[in-house]
């Protein structure tokens, strides 16, 4: 099973991901989880990221396509992932679809208000984790990724969740979405 979520911080992607990975038996890749591991390496990569990530920027598509290929070459995502934050512009989608088959693209649907509401109640040690920056990944989110959305769309891939539900009935419903029940 090979999965693709997408939603702004805080619509539980996280979440749903580990369930979904527990459920198909395939792992759980975030590329915001990649770039914050890099950005702990005392490189020029990892002090480079450190800033964009910290400022609520996206990282440049080549960069991001590079990393983002690389792991996923690795034997562990043969059989199948959850990822979850990539693509996020139009490019990284189209770049993807040259390389990768995915079974479904999964939008998980909740208003920037019940999002920051979220982001802004829970304990997090993430430095990128700034209002400013949240904001800002919003804002890139309508931006840039909203036409990944409408990409999927397109080729009848994307199934819409509401996020704004309990966890257990999101999780159903996007099993329902994978089954073609929806
Ligand atoms: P996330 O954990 O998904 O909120 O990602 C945290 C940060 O990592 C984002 O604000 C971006 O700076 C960077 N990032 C994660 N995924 C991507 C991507 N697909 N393209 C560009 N930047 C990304």
């Amino acid at each position: 099973m090979k999965l693709i979520l997408i939603g702004i911080q805080g619509a539980g992607k996280s979440t749903q991901g580990n369930l979904l990975s527990e459920k198909y038996g395939v792992p759980y890749l975030s590329s915001g989880h990649i770039f914050r591991e890099i950005t702990r390496k005392k490189t020029k990569l990892g002090r480079w990221l450190k800033e964009t990530l910290n400022a609520g920027a996206l990282v440049p598509d080549d960069t991001t396509l590079e990393i983002v290929f690389e792991y996923l070459q690795k034997p562990e995502y043969r059989h199948g992932y959850i990822l979850d934050g990539f693509p996020r512009t139009l490019a990284q989608a189209e770049e993807f679809d040259k390389r990768e088959k995915i079974n479904k693209v999964i939008l998980i649907d909740v208003s920037d208000k019940e999002a920051v509401w979220r982001i802004s109640g829970r304990v997090s040690d993430r430095q990128d984790e700034t209002l400013q920056a949240i904001r800002q990944r919003i804002e890139l989110f309508h931006q840039l990724t909203k036409p990944v959305v409408d990409h999927y769309q397109g080729l009848g891939m994307l199934a819409r969740i509401n996020g704004e539900q309990e966890v257990n009935k999101v999780f159903k419903d996007i099993l329902a979405a994978c089954n073609g029940k929806t």
